[in-house]
């Protein structure tokens, strides 16, 4: 018998309307018969005007819009943000400006590398994107469940990306492309190790952490800037699967990660996050030994602690996944007074390629579906037309400055001023600190157990590498830490040995 939520969702919709709605075309014209087409005689071949096949056979074929390139599986749900903690001396964002306050959201949570169908169960990063409906527009949190990134410098993005998904002529994943990128550019190393560690196999989307991984600015009333950093806890626990829990769940439940958000949701047993910032003046900025905006790092929180700020309770699933997961769009760019960029290369790459593969994959009017609207603060603007535009604003003037009433500004959201100093120029990152860090991640995070699984996982790995990629990784992770690069080798070569 069929027992979770999910399983229920057909029958719970019966519950709900207990007596059937008269069917009808998408113009809305009631049908007489929907299982059988028109026919000229019992026989006969079809007629062209047979619209109520027409009708729905070439909706039909429309209904895949594209796959998000990257994080096409995912799983999404509505909930709030509340504040508990205090933190408008240094951020004026309407969401955080009093205790108890309530402020509605979406998340959306993903793998990265896999189609659409693909096993919720893979060693991949996940998403962890979150839209907080706030009262002074839409704040898009784009983030995963790791507080880094594989590479530093945008111009790497659709390159890594490629090592990830196909061969271009098997049409396979390629182990090989994968690790020899990672060879050229070490910078990923610590993204690396935290894939390859328990981290990278999460027991569902509810028992990870969230990061907004880039460093922010924040900027409270009185115009005084810090930078920032955003960390989400699970309050039900961080819970990672083994390799072969993943491996099986891979076959047995391939959509393992949504079926447990869905149910637990539906259940009653929410999800909640806690919301904590780490903080940096510009003076420890300019003092720190690493880039702080470099996204291959973070703050270490012995010197940058967590500070409470808020929880995230998801209490609501969305009744139509397409219109309400499909069809999000999440975008960097979409930023509230009180926060702020960084010069966070990364960061600034992403605020650009959000929204144009946004126009690509859903349109230029995107942000009017119900899902990506500032439904609480209704945009005001001059933008017009293309295609799927809703109501178009309707009567509104569609220029600025008009003589109309039509708009005005505030004066009390201008961006912070900053300076930017330097030649302009191409500098390449790839030798900024790779290891130092990675380093304390094996020293300081990992204990034996889980030092000796994440050298196995590599192992493993690295077993369908070529020679060179296989050396030249273990050069790396030498430089990590000796023990790390020894532990991996002595691995493979015993994989070798038990081959022969
Ligand atoms: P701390 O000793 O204060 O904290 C260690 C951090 O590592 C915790 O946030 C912990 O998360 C997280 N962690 C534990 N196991 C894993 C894993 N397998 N994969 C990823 N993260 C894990 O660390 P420091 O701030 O002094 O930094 C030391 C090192 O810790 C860093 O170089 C970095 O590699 C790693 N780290 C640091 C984070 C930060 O923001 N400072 C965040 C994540 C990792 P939890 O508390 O949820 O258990």
């Amino acid at each position: 018998m069929p027992n979770d939520p999910s399983d229920n969702q057909l029958k719970n919709y019966k519950a709900t309307y207990p007596k059937p709605q008269v069917i009808t075309t998408s113009n809305g014209a009631p049908i007489y018969t929907k299982t059988a087409v028109l026919t000229a005689g019992r026989r006969g071949p079809m007629l062209m005007q047979d619209v109520v096949y027409m009708d729905e056979m070439a909706h039909f074929d429309r209904e895949r819009i594209p796959e998000r390139v990257v994080h096409a599986k995912g799983a999404g749900a509505h909930g709030y943000f509340e504040v508990t903690y205090d933190i408008s001396k240094y951020c004026k964002a309407d969401i955080f400006n009093k205790i108890g306050k309530q402020t509605p959201l979406l998340i959306r949570f993903s793998t990265v590398g896999g189609e659409s169908g693909s096993a919720d169960t893979a060693r991949d990063p996940r998403g962890f994107a979150i839209k907080f409906y706030t009262e002074e527009g839409n704040w898009d949190l784009v983030g995963n469940n790791t507080p880094i990134f594989f590479i530093r410098d945008p111009i790497h993005f659709p390159n890594f990306i490629h090592t990830q998904k196909r061969n271009p002529q098997t049409h396979l994943k390629d182990v090989n492309a994968m690790f020899d990128f990672w060879l050229h550019r070490p910078e990923a190393l610590h993204q690396v190790m935290f894939l390859f560690s328990d981290r990278g196999l999460p027991d569902g989307y509810r028992h990870m952490n969230g990061y907004g991984s880039h460093t922010f600015k924040m900027v409270n009333k009185e115009g005084k800037p810090v930078y920032c950093k955003f960390h989400f806890k699970p309050t039900q626990g961080v819970k990672n699967l083994t390799v072969e829990q993943a491996g099986r769940l891979a076959s047995e439940d391939p959509d393992y990660s949504i079926r447990d958000l869905f149910n637990a949701i539906e259940k009653g047993d929410f999800p909640v996050w806690k919301m904590f910032i780490q903080v940096m003046t510009f003076e420890q900025a300019e003092k720190w030994e690493f880039n702080p905006f470099d996204v291959t790092k973070v703050w270490p929180h012995g010197d940058y602690p967590l500070i409470e700020v808020g929880k995230m309770v998801l209490n609501r699933n969305p009744r139509n996944y397409f219109a309400e997961v499909e069809q999000s769009a999440f975008c960097p760019a979409h930023i509230v007074p009180g926060i702020e960029f960084s010069p966070d290369k990364m960061l600034q790459g992403r605020v650009f390629s959000y929204t144009d593969t946004h126009f690509h994959r859903l349109g230029p009017n995107y942000i009017q579906l119900p899902v990506n609207c500032p439904y609480r603060s209704r945009a005001h603007n001059t933008q017009r037309d293309g295609s799927m535009a809703y109501d178009n604003q309707q009567h509104a003037p569609n220029y600025f400055p008009n003589s109309f009433n039509y708009g005005k500004t505030r004066s009390d959201v201008k961006d912070t001023v900053f300076q930017t100093v330097g030649d302009v120029d191409r500098y390449e990152t790839g030798d900024d600190h790779n290891y130092e860090q990675p380093r304390q991640f094996w020293e300081k995070v990992l204990d034996t157990g889980a030092r000796e699984r994440m050298c196995q996982n590599f192992a493993g790995a690295l077993g369908g590498c070529h020679d060179f990629i296989v050396s030249g990784m273990l050069d790396h992770f030498t430089k990590v830490h000796p023990d790390f690069g020894a532990r991996v080798k002595a691995i493979i070569q015993s994989q070798t040995r038990s081959h022969i």
